[in-house]
């Protein structure tokens, strides 16, 4: 019997090749051969951003890095465009997966792949899967709700809360079963009213990947049972093995950043061993740190009026407009984060609420501060205030910003309501972290599925 060989195939964004970089990083643990396949690209950037001595045969942790072209040119001007590696990702890849794995097969005399991990958004390498006789798995790096909502799709036009482009008829909370969480309809995961091609493409694919995933022979997701067991129990076939990362490793200095797209700035690390325990609030929004420039004004100025040590990540976006350098402010282009919201000096998340940071931020036992702006951030948020009750959102003025005052008034308040936001908070990590041991759900399915992938190889 051979060794197991699978293929990974991220879609190519940040938020989805890091979570599937951890865990390829755990199938390599377990003695799994790993081929992990991005865009040229995402693959230089990653590269370029690791350490020298792991360049020379890209080769680490076990895990093989492959690149594959997307078609897209590589300056900025292009790849800004909206829509445009969504459309590149669904007409252009398929092929380039295919030859890669004529020339794989070609060049070791036989076949190599045992099964493929993808990206759950990525329906077509199911079917590519298919074609060659690989078995499959879906990998979803969103919360389960998100998963449901895609499989509700057909369910919220049939009841006239949608049209066939998935435009909201009406601006309605509606909820997809009791405990999951509310939904704004003008706020659904697809809805892009200022784009519309966009919003069509989105949606379009989102029903094309619910029928590709109905023969896939795992759907995996990163999240956890307890967290959302009402939108577990709306799609059983959904399996959580989740937060796949920190908590299935033991955190070697510097080891979680493969799949980085960024160097990681690790001197904030020894500037938060200089800060008070729990002092400190950390702002990232994520992997692209967009902010209109009023604001980030108004956030920078709120957040100097609490006096407050501040770490600020800008993701290569604007910088913030306040006094750097006077020992309270610290502002990097990428982080550490997984290590930064586990250092006791962390007091507070502002974040985007990305299904990542939001799980990075629960595993870690850390309140939030809430300002999402896009796609399923807007669930996620409502997970962290309305169901666990670990954070805050903000409310916007009459010109749809959060004033400095507010953001003030809210980061006040969650620092100092006598612990109970950070009371819940570490309530909800140890209800995590009893999931990723022995007998936990997540460890028992993530277990399941390797046994799975090494038994069936022949
Ligand atoms: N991240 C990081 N350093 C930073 C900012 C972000 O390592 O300075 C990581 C973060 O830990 C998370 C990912 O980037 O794993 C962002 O994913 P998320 O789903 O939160 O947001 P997205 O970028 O997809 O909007």
């Amino acid at each position: 019997m051979g060794r197991p060989h699978v293929m990974v195939i991220p879609y190519p964004a940040q938020g989805h090749v890091l979570p599937l970089m951890s865990f390829s990083r755990y199938l390599a643990s377990q003695g799994i051969q790993v081929t992990f396949v991005n865009t040229e690209f995402n693959h230089n950037r990653i590269i370029n951003s690791l350490s020298k001595s792991s360049r020379d045969d890209h080769v680490v942790d076990g895990i093989k890095l492959v690149s594959i072209p997307d078609g897209l040119d590589d300056s900025p001007e292009e790849r800004n465009v909206p829509g445009m590696l969504s459309e590149s990702v669904l007409h252009f890849m398929p092929t380039k997966v295919e030859e890669l794995i004529e020339r794989m097969i070609s060049e070791t005399s036989g076949a190599v792949i045992s099964c493929f991990v993808a990206d759950q958004s990525l329906g077509w390498a199911m079917e590519v899967a298919a074609k060659f006789g690989i078995r499959r798995a879906a990998f979803c790096p969103a919360a389960a709700a998100s998963m449901v909502l895609g499989f509700s799709i057909q369910k919220l036009v049939y009841d006239g809360l949608i049209d066939y482009d998935g435009t909201p008829n009406v601006n309605k909370t509606i909820q997809l079963s009791p405990g999951m969480p509310e939904m704004e309809t003008d706020k659904l995961v697809w809805v892009c009213l200022k784009n519309k091609d966009s919003q069509r493409n989105i949606f379009q694919l989102m029903l094309q990947n619910n029928k590709s995933i109905e023969s896939t022979d795992w759907l995996l997701c990163n999240s956890v049972f307890e967290l959302e067991a009402a939108a577990f129990e709306q799609s059983p076939k959904i399996l959580p093995i989740g937060p796949i990362g920190l908590a299935h490793h033991s955190l070697e200095e510097g080891s979680m950043s493969l799949g980085s797209f960024l160097p990681e700035d690790r001197d904030c690390l020894d500037w938060l061993d200089r800060q008070i325990p729990g002092s400190v609030i950390y702002i990232a929004f994520g992997s692209y740190g967009v902010m209109g420039k009023v604001q980030l004004e108004e956030l920078a100025i709120g957040i100097e009026l609490t006096k407050r040590p501040v770490l600020w990540v800008t993701s290569g976006g604007d910088q913030p407009p306040m006094r750097v350098g006077s020992g309270q402010v610290i502002v990097v282009k990428w982080a550490p984060q997984r290590e930064v919201l586990l250092h006791r000096a962390i007091g507070c998340f502002v974040s985007h609420c990305g299904w990542n940071s939001t799980l990075e931020g629960v595993q870690s036992g850390i309140p939030f501060l809430c300002i999402p702006y896009f796609a399923d951030q807007f669930i996620n948020k409502t997970y962290i205030c309305n169901v666990w009750k670990i954070g805050l959102g903000f409310e916007q003025d009459e010109r749809g910003i959060i004033s400095r005052l507010e953001v003030k008034r809210k980061i006040d308040e969650i620092m100092r309501d006598n612990g109970e936001f950070k009371k819940r908070a570490i309530k909800i990590k140890e209800i995590v972290m009893k999931n990723v041991v022995k007998d936990g759900i997540s460890y028992e399915n993530l277990n399941k599925f390797v046994n799975w992938i090494k038994t069936e190889v022949n």
